[in-house]
């Protein structure tokens, strides 16, 4: 046996020497039967998922003193924010993949990969169980099980359908590789079908109706690039259908691109109408059939659109395996796996958290802060003067709590004291300010309803994997000499600094060789010099010059040729 639980001592018999070697994992060292130590064993980590964060963290851990197991039902990382391109040819699917074990093959690391998916994790006894795609003996056999001393779970999301009746039968995702090869064949298909000999035209017209659902920057990059292949590319293959093809986007909110300026919401939406893309504000999907899809507006008037091909995009949900995990640990009522700001998740050990599948427990970190407050109170007078206040603010919350200080900053604010001050103002008070547990929890109440968990997004995740691999490259020289903050209850200090996220600024591809960009600071920039933007930035983040070579060799390509609009 590998890998024994924490508390046990095992004895191994040895092939080669027929004595016996106790083994304790206490100290991770190996015996010989006269005492003598015979070697060190690695730690053992268990990666789960080889996404943004999962391919992130692999990519900056150095440490060789760990054994790393990859597990992951794909063996290769996707560079999403292209899959989008890859729906209509644009890039290539093989130009936005990296095999993983490119990724660890270039450490000095033990790394091993496993193709397969894990269905349930076991804290309890260290281990998780997975189920491969191949049998593995022959009787057919697909599941195993593998011990770990560290967990990291890295699996992402799901598509989130909100079990709106008929959306998983009969809608296209757009999450993974395999998603965006199916929807270029569909809307290929798509041109094909509409065009054979004794269909009538309202058939036709609804063969190539092409309907987005949802707003955000996947269903609107979509949007452009599907019309974009349409007028630049497909029409004059397929004049005909010229005057037939319709693509519908539907919004639940008022607005597209609600998490960007108002701005760049206001040029996307006048764009958007200017192409003839028509959207549709305040249309709640309520079911969709095989060939028409069901709206209904706020004013509760229901609407019936015929279609030929819907692209679901609104939104995550939560995987199988993280939900019964999460179940398993008490946080069964959560969206996703709560963890503190180490990334280790609430209640267990040596398990860690990262990515669009985990969240920093926000309720916690609200409840830290009143504690953070509370221990600055020296003289327990329950009373902080605004100076102190500030102090505390800027020299140990916002260093802590990144987030707050993101939320206070879009509001204008130095810190919790101008929320304090606002709050004050608002209730009447005119008093100086003075820490008064009570005003500092209802003042907090207003940040925790309105702090944005941090968003799921591959920049996140991906600065989450490069900050676990970090601590845990540094675990043992840490555990010696902790560097991070002090402890808010208990003595001493954490071991790191706390995850810190920083903003490197989003961008919204809109078609027409049109891009607007959203960069820190509220700098906002919207047309073709912003689209020059995303072609550097997204060649530059590529995870290998393989890939960089292949996406830049696609997108002059597409220049020179057009887009290809064979079925294959
Ligand atoms: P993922 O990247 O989804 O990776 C999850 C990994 O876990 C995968 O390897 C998966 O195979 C594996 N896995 C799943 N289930 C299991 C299991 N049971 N056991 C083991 N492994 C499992 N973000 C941006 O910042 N900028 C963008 O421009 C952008 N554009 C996007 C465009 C599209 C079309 C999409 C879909 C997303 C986009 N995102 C973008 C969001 C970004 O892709 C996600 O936030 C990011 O992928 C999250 O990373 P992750 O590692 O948590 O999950």
């Amino acid at each position: 046996h590998d890998h024994p639980s924490l508390s046990r001592i095992l004895l191994v018999s040895t092939i080669s020497g027929g004595g016996l070697i106790a083994y304790s994992e206490a100290n991770a060292s190996f015996y010989s039967n006269n005492g003598v130590e015979t070697g060190t064993r690695k730690k053992k980590v268990v990666l789960l998922g080889t996404g943004w964060a999962g391919a992130s963290f692999l990519k900056d851990l150095n440490n060789p003193s760990y054994e790393v197991q990859v597990i992951s039902p794909r063996n290769y990382f996707a560079f999403t924010p292209l899959l989008p391109s890859v729906t209509c040819g644009t890039v290539e699917a093989r130009s936005v993949v990296e095999p993983v074990r490119n990724i660890g093959r270039k450490k000095n690391l033990e790394v091993s990969f496993l193709e397969a998916e894990c269905f349930r994790i076991d804290p309890g006894s260290k281990k998780v169980y997975c189920r491969s795609k191949q049998g593995l003996d022959s009787k057919g056999k697909k599941e195993f099980d593998v011990d770990y001393d560290y967990l990291v779970i890295a699996t992402g999301a799901q598509s989130n359908t909100f079990n709106i009746p008929g959306v998983e039968e009969n809608c296209h995702f757009l999450k993974e590789v395999e998603d965006a090869q199916r929807i270029r064949r569909t809307v290929i298909d798509s041109f094909e079908k509409a065009n054979l000999p004794n269909l009538n035209e309202e058939e036709r017209k609804r063969i190539l109706h092409f309907v987005v659902v949802g707003g955000g920057p996947t269903g609107v990059e979509f949007a452009s690039e599907l019309h974009d292949f349409v007028t630049e590319d497909l029409v004059k293959l397929y004049p005909k259908a010229k005057n037939l093809v319709q693509i519908t986007l539907l919004e639940a909110a008022d607005h597209i691109l609600t998490m960007f300026d108002k701005r760049i919401t206001e040029f996307a939406e006048e764009k958007f109408s200017r192409d003839g893309i028509d959207v549709k504000l305040g249309s709640m999907v309520t079911k969709v059939n095989e060939k028409d899809i069901s709206a209904k507006t706020k004013g509760g008037e229901v609407s019936t659109i015929p279609y030929g091909m819907i692209v679901w995009s609104t939104g995550i949900g939560t995987r199988p395996v993280i939900k019964d995990f999460m179940k398993q640990i008490g946080q069964g009522n959560r969206r996703a796996l709560a963890t503190n700001e180490w990334l280790r998740v609430e209640g267990c050990d040596n398990i860690y958290a990262l990515g669009d599948c985990a969240t920093i427990n926000q309720r916690k970190v609200m409840e830290d802060i009143v504690d953070i407050f509370k221990k600055a109170d020296k003289d327990n007078s329950g009373k902080l003067t605004q100076r102190e206040f500030q102090e505390v603010i800027d020299d140990d919350i916002c260093v802590r709590y990144p987030q707050v200080e993101l939320y206070l900053k879009s509001k204008g604010m130095r810190g919790i004291a101008d929320l304090l001050k606002q709050t004050q103002a608002e209730n009447g008070s005119n008093k100086p300010i003075e820490l008064s547990i009570e005003e500092l929890t209802s003042a907090l109440c207003q940040v925790d309803s309105q702090v944005k968990f941090l968003p799921a997004t591959g920049q996140v995740a991906a600065q989450q994997g490069t900050y676990l691999a970090k601590c845990f490259d540094r675990m043992e020289e840490c555990e010696k000499n902790p560097e991070g903050p002090i402890r808010i209850r208990g003595e001493g200090r954490h071991r790191f600094r706390p995850f810190r996220y920083r903003h490197l600024g989003q961008f919204a591809p809109l078609g027409g060789e049109q891009t607007a960009a959203q960069l820190p600071g509220d700098w906002v920039s919207i047309g073709h010099s912003s689209q020059w933007l995303w072609y550097s930035v997204y060649a530059s983040k590529q995870v290998s010059w393989r890939t960089r070579v292949l996406v830049v060799s696609d997108w002059v390509r597409r220049f020179i040729f057009g887009r290809d609009s064979s079925r294959i």
